[in-house]
């Protein structure tokens, strides 16, 4: 579902625009008045989407929209652009989603809760099988956009006949068998009587052609076994069980058919030092006694690996968690990062020179 369809506006148009059309629809599709109540649905989320600047945004780069509850805003599209973003439920699924290459309809159906997901119709027959992978980046990878290659074995498109099946300079021909229809009528006979039932041509696969000569690489498949590199563009901000949808990357169809889609998953690893949470990151610093008593400026490490300075406040208690606003992780949409929280740990110190031990006894004697 393209939402600027859904309400009839361009990708362009204005706020006021998006309400107006928004209002003049709902008019019409309201159940109520006796209107599509799907219809009247889809008006209201693409209105929901694109009347929050914020939504729109993600929707316009994405081609959907995460919502923090979990679960997409909307159903699974084959929208446009080269890259679609699905959002695999991180909160609710994490780590419990089984992908079966074989099929990823079904998986997807899991991933949206139904309702949204595509599935392969009968036309699809010849077209090429959609293939998932699992790619696993480093937490600071997640900072910029970044570029991962990867290779894959699949099915790819026949060179020598480019896909058409038959050999060069060859000709391809009507299939005798179903005349070019694809479909044979078989006669069966019952007690009943007999009836007439329609099957694919078992001669031409339901292509209603077949080559003079086959290809003699791919023995009239249009696809053979290969290899491809293929450059998987990952967002900054990503987080794991997102997944990437590469359009005509997955398996090369028969004869020539639509290649199925890629699907990349991504895993972020845990780092040494930082624990994300959503777009927050989490560390742990540890500073002396008199640091936290007298305060201090600490340099700490960012994720990205620059050093900033930290300003301990004069009386800090241990546990206390300085917040270093900006340096989290880029949110989605290009909204700016989260937040650094560093989390100060009072070290007690385990062994003591004479001098040191001589004036901690005097502030002993103080009091401290
Ligand atoms: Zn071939
Ligand atoms: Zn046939």
């Amino acid at each position: 579902m393209d939402y600027y369809e859904v309400l009839g506006v361009t990708k362009t148009a204005t706020q006021d625009e998006i309400k107006k059309a928004f209002h003049k629809l709902a008019h019409k599709y309201h159940p109520d008045k006796g209107g599509d109540e799907k219809k009247f649905k889809e008006i209201n989320e693409a209105y929901q989407v694109l009347s929050d600047a914020q939504k729109r945004a993600q929707y316009d780069q994405f081609g959907r929209v995460f919502s923090a509850q979990g679960g997409p805003a909307s159903g699974w599209e084959n929208g446009a652009g080269d890259f679609n973003w699905a959002w695999g439920n991180p909160s609710a699924n994490s780590g419990e989603v089984e992908f079966d290459i074989g099929d990823i309809g079904e998986v997807f159906e899991e991933f949206f809760g139904g309702g949204g997901a595509r599935r392969a119709t009968k036309k699809d027959a010849r077209r090429g099988k959609d293939i998932q992978v699992d790619i696993e980046i480093p937490l600071e990878k997640v900072l910029k956009e970044a570029v991962e290659k990867i290779s894959l074995v699949k099915q790819v498109v026949c060179q020598r006949c480019n896909g058409a099946g038959a050999e060069p300079n060859t000709k391809v021909k009507e299939c005798f068998s179903c005349r070019g229809t694809g479909q044979v009528q078989q006669v069966r006979k019952t007690f009943l009587g007999s009836y007439t039932t329609i099957a694919t041509c078992p001669e031409c696969k339901g292509e209603g052609t077949i080559p003079e000569k086959p290809c003699n690489v791919c023995r009239g498949e249009g696809r053979i076994k290969g290899k491809e590199e293929i450059e998987v563009r990952i967002p900054a901000g990503v987080d794991t069980n997102q997944v990437i949808k590469i359009e005509g990357k997955g398996e090369a169809g028969r004869k020539g058919a639509k290649a199925g889609n890629l699907f990349v998953r991504i895993h972020v690893r845990e780092h040494a030092d930082f624990v994300r949470r959503g777009d927050d990151l989490f560390c742990q610093s540890e500073i002396t006694f008199s640091q936290a008593t007298l305060g201090d400026e600490i340099e700490m490490k960012t994720l990205e690996g620059t050093n900033i300075l930290l300003e301990i406040p004069q009386g800090t208690e241990s546990g206390k968690v300085l917040r270093i606003s900006g340096k989290g992780i880029p949110r989605f949409g290009g909204y700016g990062r989260g937040n650094m929280y560093v989390e100060l740990k009072i070290k007690t110190p385990k062994k003591l020179s004479r001098e040191q031990k001589k004036i901690l006894e005097q502030l002993k004697k103080e009091g401290l």
